[in-house]
């Protein structure tokens, strides 16, 4: 088990001004911050980042949206974090998310959800390798 999981604030929270309250929602559940960055990607960045789902219907608009403003990327250490943040998260559907988790508290749907997390281990450390090199991590 990795105690590091990679993080997005999502355009849609960033736009929104929520940037403050989901990071702090974020350190109170535990999370320590071991590298951030404000940045915005390109569309053929945000494409390659989620090639995984590049044969799925919704790729264009899933690109579209991550690439229509600024986003934050971090990478949080907690023991056992890549399952404690999908839980603090919540549902991919904020309508279908728990009370009290970041996709109910900020998201509006299921494309527009304010927060990535990432899914495994694996992913985790490819994730955060695409944005910090090992300067920028603490
Ligand atoms: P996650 O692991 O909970 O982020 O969910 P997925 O890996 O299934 O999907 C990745 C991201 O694609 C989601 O967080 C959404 O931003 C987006 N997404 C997923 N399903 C849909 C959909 O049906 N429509 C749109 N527009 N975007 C979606």
């Amino acid at each position: 088990m990795s105690n590091r999981t990679f993080t997005m604030i999502k355009p849609d929270a960033t736009k929104k001004g929520d940037t403050g309250a989901i990071l702090d929602q974020i350190i109170k559940a535990g999370f320590a911050v071991k590298a951030m960055k404000w940045t915005k990607l390109t569309q053929e960045q945000a494409g390659l980042f989620y090639d995984i789902h590049r044969e799925r219907p919704f790729f264009g608009e899933l690109v579209d949206f991550m690439s229509s403003g600024p986003i934050v990327a971090a990478i949080l250490e907690k023991d056992n974090a890549v399952e404690d943040f999908r839980t603090l998260i919540g549902a991919t559907n904020p309508a279908q998310a728990a009370e009290g988790t970041i996709r109910k508290r900020f998201a509006a749907s299921i494309g527009e959800n304010a927060v990535h997390g990432s899914d495994s281990d694996e992913n985790a450390a490819i994730e955060g390798n695409f944005f910090f090199s090992a300067l920028e991590r603490f």
